[in-house]
């Protein structure tokens, strides 16, 4: 499912909330069905706001686009129990947190240490991953074409990361 063509849609059909005319101009260019789960996870994020009582909480910053996000875990017994995150930015770093959350609420952290290097791998440009191990994140794949937005699409995992590490100590 991978398009290089871009998509004719006028950029008005779009409310990506970019920060400038060259990130609308990316976004209009994502292969469309990657373009919708993203989008539904910027209008409608999940997971997002403070746990109660965090066992690890840790913020990141992507200078390139000005992107924060804060990640806060719940671990019991080597779980991410609950997961939760805040944040400002780019739609494709907004929405990027919120799958993330998604795809780790509940599972072991050694898993969630596999997922992280898979995605943070693919982002880079590998191929090499189980589609039914990324399931919807495949759709942040489309974001590869354009390199400078990577970083906003990682943001939320090397911040997962840290407190992951956090976690283990
Ligand atoms: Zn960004």
């Amino acid at each position: 499912m991978f398009s290089s063509r871009p998509s004719r849609r006028p950029a008005s059909s779009l409310q990506m909330a970019p920060t400038n005319d060259e990130y609308r101009k990316q976004e209009t260019e994502l292969d469309e069905l990657y373009r919708d789960i993203i989008l539904d996870h910027y209008r409608n994020p999940r997971h997002r706001g403070h746990l109660q009582k965090p066992t690890a909480a840790k913020e990141g910053y992507n200078p390139l686009c000005g992107d924060e996000v804060t990640v806060e875990l719940t671990v019991r017994d080597g779980v991410i129990d609950d997961v939760a995150y805040v944040g400002s930015g780019c739609s494709i770093s907004q929405s990027s947190a919120s799958m993330m959350t998604e795809a780790v609420q509940g599972k072991r952290l050694k898993d969630v240490k596999h997922l992280i290097d898979t995605f943070t791998s693919v982002m880079r440009g590998s191929d090499d991953f189980d589609p039914d191990e990324l399931g919807d994140l495949e759709a942040l794949t489309g974001v590869r074409k354009f390199p400078v937005r990577v970083k906003c699409a990682t943001l939320a995992w090397h911040t997962l990361d840290d407190a992951v590490e956090e976690s283990a100590l």
